[in-house]
């Protein structure tokens, strides 16, 4: 009698470098891939809209690459730990494999599905597959973790090498009777009434295949000039692999073995460093997304919510060019430049005095990459309430922003047009109130 393996894909929608794929391939039995769209286990952070559709086209991607081998990808809606359980027991799985998250919610409903498959006598295997470093394996002198980036990713860097990446399986079989599964469409994650993903057809190839074929085109094009002209929007210099690590279609093992023999990629990978900061951030300080990392800034003087400067910042009119221009990139591609992201949130936060968490929840529904740790990480990070965040006494200066980083006015231009516009607010008095409202923070015992 057959006892299959089960895999569950999750944040990891890829074949190659998948270590639950590859172990339930060692397994010869035949194997049943499954993925569980969980919208209700408790605190759950649902998709945002940008997200949902990079999922759908995913998930596709994923299911003819599995389709191609033999597996059939089974899709189930509901609370993971029920759905995988249910299905574990109606194809009779003799084990069960999933690469491991991070979130707590999610951590509980795994911890709760491992013991209890386990009771039922299946075996079960969770991987280290999303981060280079599990969370609680960097930890300070003294058994702590690491609130500073540099000396966190020195600690990193003095460990052995990241393992190497697995090879895809070249084999997988799959079972002869193939459970139910719910029709993808039938999930509607692609918007319809309206239809605004058009930008984000015209912008990006979601799936496997593509993000290895712009992680090669990356390293041989423009990892060379990644340090000099990464903070440059116009320049189309970073790697926009950010979507493909949030769902894994890459591996951050794959990324950093082809990257790190090249010379000068160093800058590039302390970027996945930062990317593993956040999650370690996160791990350690699951409420990221609702609660200051530094608690002085709960008493920060928040004044009330000024919903047309809300709406205005998020449609990008402001009538501050750089500003506009990045909120409108994001509208129309689900992606904004990281040194636009750092402008547009200061001046949420620090020229209209609006709390980073309302900034956050739409960058969160607006964003590709929309991650549960690097987006809260980096608001706080501009908020200056985060880990080794800047101070908040910096505030960006919008104007000498574009004139550094975007001097002959390329990226403005392609989003906001040349019209000249009138500020919504009065950017030195705004910056003036904003250091005013945080004397009460230092003012707090
Ligand atoms: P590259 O410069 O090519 O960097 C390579 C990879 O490193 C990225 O793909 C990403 O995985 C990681 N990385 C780079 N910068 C950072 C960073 N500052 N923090 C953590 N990881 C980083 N990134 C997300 O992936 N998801 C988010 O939701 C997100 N929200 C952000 C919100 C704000 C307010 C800010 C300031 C930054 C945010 N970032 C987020 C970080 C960063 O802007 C993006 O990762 C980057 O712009 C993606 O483009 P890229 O892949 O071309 O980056």
């Amino acid at each position: 009698m057959a006892s299959p393996s089960l895999v569950w894909f999750r944040d990891d929608l890829r074949l190659a470098d998948n270590p639950a794929l590859h172990a339930a391939a060692e397994r010869d039995e035949p194997l049943v891939a499954v993925f569980a769209l969980d919208e209700e286990s408790e605190g759950m952070r649902l998709l945002g809209g940008a997200a949902r559709w990079w999922l759908h086209h995913s998930l596709h991607s994923l299911r003819e690459g599995l389709r191609e081998r033999g597996v059939a990808l089974v899709l189930r809606r509901g609370p993971a730990g029920r759905v995988i359980e249910e299905l574990a027991h109606e194809v009779g799985a003799g084990a069960v494999y999933w690469n491991r998250r991070y979130g707590a919610p999610a951590r509980a409903v795994d911890a709760g599905l491992k013991s209890s498959l386990r009771a039922a006598g299946m075996e079960v295997s969770s991987f280290a597959a999303s981060l280079l470093r599990e969370p609680w394996t960097v930890t300070t002198g003294s058994g702590t973790h690491y609130s500073v980036f540099t000396p966190f990713w020195r600690a990193c860097l003095s460990l052995p090498a990241p393992r190497s990446p697995l090879t895809e399986p070249r084999t997988l079989a799959g079972t002869t009777a193939v459970p139910a599964s719910d029709a993808l469409d039938d999930w509607a994650l692609l918007p319809t009434a309206p239809d605004w993903a058009g930008g984000l057809r015209e912008t990006w190839e979601p799936g496997e295949p593509a993000a290895r074929r712009r992680l090669q085109e990356f390293l041989a094009e423009d990892l060379p000039s990644y340090d000099r002209a990464r903070d440059e929007p116009a320049a189309g210099a970073t790697s926009l692999l950010s979507p493909r690590l949030r769902w894994g279609e890459l591996s951050p093992f794959t990324v950093w073995h082809e990257a790190v023999g090249v010379d000068g990629a160093g800058g590039f990978l302390s970027e996945l460093g930062w990317r593993e900061f956040a999650w370690h951030t996160l791990f350690h300080s699951p409420d990221l997304a609702t609660k200051n990392l530094r608690p002085e800034f709960d008493a920060f003087p928040w004044p009330p919510l000024d919903p047309a400067h809300l709406d205005a910042w998020q449609h990008g009119e402001t009538g501050v060019p750089l500003v506009d221009a990045g909120m409108r990139e994001l509208w129309h591609t689900g992606y904004m430049h990281n040194r636009v992201r750092m402008v547009t949130a200061s001046f949420l936060i620090k020229n209209l005095l609006i709390d980073w968490r309302l900034g956050e929840e739409w960058f969160w529904d607006t964003l590709v990459d929309a991650d549960e740790a690097n987006n809260p990480f980096n608001w706080q990070w501009v908020a200056g309430s985060g880990a080794d965040a800047a101070p908040y006494f910096r505030v960006f200066n919008p104007e000498l922003q574009a004139k550094k980083f975007d001097p002959q006015n390329l990226y403005v231009s392609r989003w906001a047009g040349d019209a000249p516009t009138e500020p919504i607010v009065d950017l030195a008095a705004t910056r003036k109130a904003a250091l005013a409202a945080y004397d009460e923070v230092k003012r707090a015992p």
